[in-house]
């Protein structure tokens, strides 16, 4: 069977990450979607929160699964028979970044990246943008699954209150 890995941060999921999980769905046998820890940064949602807002979100997706890994994805691939990483692109900024980051995984482990393009209603999505945009009132209501965007006005309700 195929299995892909979609890595990420993933800090919170967007409707723009779950386009692209449907798509790759729909493409593959089995997906993992990994969220990648990342210690020297700390996020919004704890990685086990993270992990959690996936899973409901792709509750509907039987191939789909949520996973976590700290340390290089290439070896995350292989432990788990990955023959394909699979990112979205959202334009040039993240072609340019992606390009020689797929060609260092391929280079490492012969582990090939395939690019799905940002459907253009989510193009302008991105978590870290939803947050800061979020913290300071603006809506973001339909650029997040309903159960996210609940976590996300809870979180910054709890760091307001602090
Ligand atoms: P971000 O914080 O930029 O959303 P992530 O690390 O969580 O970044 O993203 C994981 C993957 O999802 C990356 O391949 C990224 O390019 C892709 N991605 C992020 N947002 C979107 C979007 N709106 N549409 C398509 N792909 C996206």
């Amino acid at each position: 069977m195929s299995i892909a890995v979609c890595p990420g941060s993933f800090d919170p999921v967007t409707n723009g990450h779950l386009d692209v999980f449907r798509r790759v769905a729909a493409q593959f046998g089995e997906v993992i979607i990994t969220v990648m820890i990342n210690k020297s940064k700390q996020g919004m949602f704890s990685v086990e929160e993270r992990i959690e807002l996936l899973e409901d979100a792709v509750r509907d997706l039987p191939n789909v699964r949520v996973d976590s890994w700290h340390g290089l994805l290439v070896e995350y691939a292989r432990q788990n028979a990955a023959t394909a990483i699979v990112k979205g692109l959202r334009g040039a900024n993240d072609f340019d970044y992606e390009l020689q980051m797929a060609q260092m995984n391929r280079a490492l482990t012969g582990v090939d990246t395939f690019f799905v393009p940002a459907d253009p209603q989510y193009g302008y999505l991105s978590s870290s943008l939803v947050k800061e945009v979020a913290t300071f009132g603006g809506e973001v209501a339909g650029m997040l699954p309903e159960h996210v965007h609940t976590a996300l006005q809870k979180r910054l309700a709890e760091r307001a209150a602090r």
